[in-house]
């Protein structure tokens, strides 16, 4: 075995949920990280004096629980469970706050802080109440934007000698950023993949979210359906269905010439409120009729319900309120009604992960409107 010497003992005593087995074998020896690893990950020995993340407040909905994360700099995150009847998923964040700015996503307004370590993601899961038989990357943050931290938690999510998680089982939730795509595709990972489209024309697509301009539609499309037939499982497409903006003919049209016949399954997905006036919330019959077009051309299609809006826990939804004093980095106000407007911080990828340097203020504030994240 090849011995990491950028790694010492004393990372792995600091934070050892960032570690697999294996690395910690090669710096620690068998013996200790069987030790450490039991105390890790086996229900009865696992104790909180690893650990580098805090469970802050949860919030209870009926079938879903909201966790209020605070981190070792005391910034908050949020993560999600939702119980099935077949067991718990969980919803993991990637990042402090975002930079890809929804429109209709509570996380965007807040701006991106800074990227989740593979520790603070594994730590997620294993706080989470529950038998959790599905983990989605879909909380607050763009996963692919944090490529490496992101994989690596993976491979100690599935570690054998840790939670063995079945890799099957995971699901990353992506914008769709080029490069990171190519990377993914190129993983020997069997894992889940849907793609947050919302949009069938560049014009359409930028204006709702505004910091993925730069990577083509078309492309993008092009790269979800590629990662499909490499690994030859079904991708899914999700798609936030917004009335007037893109449920015309054109957009049934286009959908139907990229996914007519090829493994994909399209989610159609209802705005959960957050402070953006300008999206409007579908109603069932605008729903129905656009799952309908769509079946007629030929597509596979799923309205998904969502669940933990009560406790401002759905998609969109998850914006800490104890993070509420940053100040975003990007624009708060983008009207598509005239889909003209653009972003003033639109600058390009590397642009797209500056932190904000503004500190969040660790608030004790606990009346906000705003809660987190995701897609
Ligand atoms: S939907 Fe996802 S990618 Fe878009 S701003 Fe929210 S967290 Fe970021």
């Amino acid at each position: 075995m090849v011995k990491n010497i950028s790694v010492q003992p004393k990372d792995i005593y600091k934070d050892p949920y960032g570690y697999t087995y294996s690395e910690m074998v090669s710096v620690l020896g068998e013996n200790e990280a069987g030790k450490i690893y039991r105390e890790l990950y086996s229900r009865s020995k696992n104790t909180d004096k690893y650990r580098t993340i805090t469970i802050k407040e949860i919030f209870r909905g009926v079938d879903t629980q909201k966790y209020a994360f605070e981190l070792s700099d005391g910034y908050c995150i949020e993560t999600v469970s939702i119980r099935r009847k077949t067991g718990t998923t969980v919803c993991v964040s990637t990042m402090v706050g975002c930079p890809v700015g929804c429109i209709f996503c509570a996380s965007g307004e807040n701006g991106f802080v800074r990227n989740l370590t593979p520790s603070e993601i594994v730590q997620q899961v294993i706080l989470v109440k529950g038998k959790v038989n599905r983990i989605v990357f879909m909380g607050m943050g763009e996963p692919l934007f944090n490529y490496d931290n992101v994989i690596k938690s993976i491979h100690i999510l599935r570690d054998r000698k840790g939670i063995n998680f079945p890799t099957d089982g995971i699901t990353i939730s992506t914008t769709g950023p080029l490069p990171q795509m190519k990377k993914l595709r190129e993983e020997h990972l069997k894992i889940q993949l849907t793609l947050s489209l919302h949009a069938t024309n560049q014009r359409t697509r930028d204006s709702i979210m505004p910091h993925m301009k730069g990577y083509d539609i078309d492309e993008v499309v092009q790269s979800v359906l590629s990662y499909s037939e490499r690994h030859n499982r079904s991708v899914t497409i999700a798609y936030l269905l917004i009335p007037g903006i893109n449920d015309r003919e054109n957009d049934v049209k286009q959908l139907g010439k990229w996914f007519r016949d090829k493994n994909v399954l399209i989610n159609l997905l209802q705005y959960n409120e957050t402070d953006c006036k300008a999206v409007r919330r579908p109603n069932k019959q605008e729903l129905v009729a656009f799952r309908d077009k769509l079946n007629k051309s030929g597509l596979t299609v799923k309205i998904r319900e969502s669940r933990g809006g009560n406790i401002k826990a759905a998609c969109g939804q998850l914006v800490s309120r104890l993070n509420r004093h940053n100040e975003s980095v990007v624009p708060k106000k983008i009207h598509i009604a005239g889909l003209e407007k653009e972003s003033s911080n639109n600058d390009g990828y590397s642009n797209r992960l500056k932190s904000n340097k503004r500190p969040y203020t660790k608030s004790k504030i606990r009346n906000g409107k705003k809660g987190e994240s995701s897609k």
